[in-house]
This record gives C-alpha cells, structure tokens and sequence, in this order.
C-alpha cells in the first residue's frame, strides 16, 4: 500500500514499527523547533511606506542584494516592471503600486508600495520572508495603520469537500481568528469579516455563497477578510485581515496557522469547526507548533482590551 501524505512525501505501508516510531519523532522534533510541517505554498503581500529618499527603487535596489536576485517594480496590477522592462509574473520578487495607500505617485520614485513575494513553501519560505522583512525594516520602511499585511494559501489541491470543511471552520471561528488582530481590522472596510459583509444572511446561507463560489457559480468581493476571489483564477484564497507588520515573529505565526487551518482541511478532521479554540485544535493534532500557540495566545491578550 502506498500513499501520499499532507505534505508530498510517499507513505509505504511496509514501513516497520521502529521506522514508524522514528518518522513520528522526526516531525514531532520539527514542531518542538517551532517550525511547520506544512509543505503548502503561499505568497505574502506586505504594505508599507517610506519616506524621502527610501523611494520604491531603493527599496528594490535593497531587496535585491539581499536575495541575490532580480527584484521587479511595477504599477498597480502591472505588467511589465518599470525597472527591467520584461513580464512580471509570480516567479520573482516585486514591488506593486498599491492604491489603497496614501503616498506620492505609481513610478518608482514612490513612497509606498506593497512587496509581493513570489510562490513561497512551508518553513523555507518563511525564512526568505524573514530575510526580506529584515531588509525592510533595514532600509527604512515602515507600517502604519493603513497598511495590510495579505497571505494567499495554494488551495488547488482542495477537492469540494475540503473546500467545504475550511469554509465552515473559518466561518465558525472567524470572531476568534480576528481577535488575533488589532481591533481596527474588525472594521476595516479592505477584510470585512464576513458576519459584518453578509450582515442580514444566516451562517448556513454564508457558508452555502461561499461554497458556490468555490464551486464556479457567483461573484465574491475581494474586501472580505478571507477573499476567495482568487481561488478561481488563481487557485488560491487570500487571507486579508492581517495588520500591517514588518515583524518576523508575528509574520510566521500567522502564516504558520494558516498553512495548519488549510491541511487540516484536506484531511477529513471533524474537530475543526466544533473546536473551542482553533490553534489549540491544530497543535494537538500536529498541524502547528506549541510555540506557534503561545504566540498567538499573546496576540489575543495583546489586543483583548
Ligand atoms: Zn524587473
């Protein structure tokens, strides 16, 4: 018997007892680390600002030093980067105009920007993204209460019933999910909660929307806090309602939950949606690391008065 796990490698079923054993403790070491077992993709957006001299070229001129690689610069939604003048696609690093940002023009003597990442995996990812907030905040770059900070999840991988399971555990848990968070992003009109933008309907009906979309019929508003527009064009689902942040720390917990919250949801886990507290759920079911939990723990102290 052969089979595919959660995070791509291939189980055989003549594994042995001892073999068992010492695959459970090597990821049960990871998790101790802090790290996540997730192999999912993910790409991250991150708004900022920036003053005088530290203009979007600068900040690309510094990012590329640090990756050792081409970074693009572009207008909202461009095609072509204002830098090198080819294709922009999600193979590289860039920095996009962003409109919902006070700032000084599109070009690339601009003031504000939104870095997006390109396909990040797992743990690997998180540490590029944790070399590219370093240079941020090293460069000069700085959040404030306009900022977003947006995580799509790869989600291709998700048949109807997995689609289904995320969108009921998010619908359930989304006043706790946003208790992470500062409370300025409960209201914020750029990640509406979708209790708030579905004002009038009942859970089941929001659930049943939702499902539909992901299903190939209706429309979804990409302000929602977990925006599933992309998922039809892009195979993704964006998760909007993070606050501005140059902060590793806070940066890879939130990412990490969500990887967990989105495998979780590919294998049939009947806990998710009846669980009092979500993380608590993925920590003991192996999808998040108990050091990840006492981060996100002190988020909701943090942000609770
Ligand atoms: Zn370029």
């Amino acid at each position: 018997m052969t089979r595919v796990l959660r995070d791509g490698r291939v189980y055989r079923g003549d594994m042995g007892a001892s073999a068992r054993k010492a695959h459970r403790t090597r990821r049960q070491d990871v998790l101790d680390q802090g790290k996540t077992l997730s192999k999912r993709t993910f790409g991250a957006e991150i708004e900022y600002h920036s003053e005088g001299a530290v203009t979007k070229g600068v900040v690309a001129e510094r990012l590329e030093a640090a990756l050792g690689e081409h970074v693009h610069v572009t207008g909202y939604h461009g095609q072509s980067c204002l830098r090198c003048g080819g294709a922009v696609g999600y193979d590289k690093w860039k920095i996009e105009h962003d409109g919902s940002l006070h700032g000084s023009g599109h070009g690339l003597a601009s003031t504000t920007g939104e870095v997006v990442s390109p396909v990040l995996t797992g743990q690997a990812g998180l540490e590029t993204l944790k070399l590219v907030l370093a240079t941020l905040r090293d460069a000069g770059a700085k959040i404030n209460n306009r900022c977003g900070f947006h995580v799509h999840v790869g989600a291709r991988d998700l048949d109807q019933d997995s689609l289904a399971r995320l969108v009921t555990a998010y619908s359930v848990h989304e006043r706790q999910i946003y208790s992470l968070l500062p409370r300025g992003r409960r209201t914020n009109r750029f990640c509406y909660q979708w209790s708030s933008y579905f004002y009038r309907r009942t859970p089941d009906d929001v659930q049943r929307i939702a499902k539909n979309f992901l299903g190939g019929h209706g429309g979804w508003d990409k302000y929602t806090g977990l925006n599933l527009s992309p998922y039809r064009r892009i195979g993704t689902v964006e998760f909007r309602m993070h606050s501005g942040t140059l902060n590793f720390k806070k940066a890879e917990a939130w990412i990490q939950f969500l990887l967990g919250l989105v495998d979780a949801s590919v294998d049939a886990t009947d806990g998710l949606a009846t669980t009092d507290k979500l993380w608590d759920y993925l920590i003991r079911e192996k999808y998040l690391p108990k050091k990840t939990g006492e981060v996100l723990d002190a988020r909701v102290a943090q942000y609770s008065h």
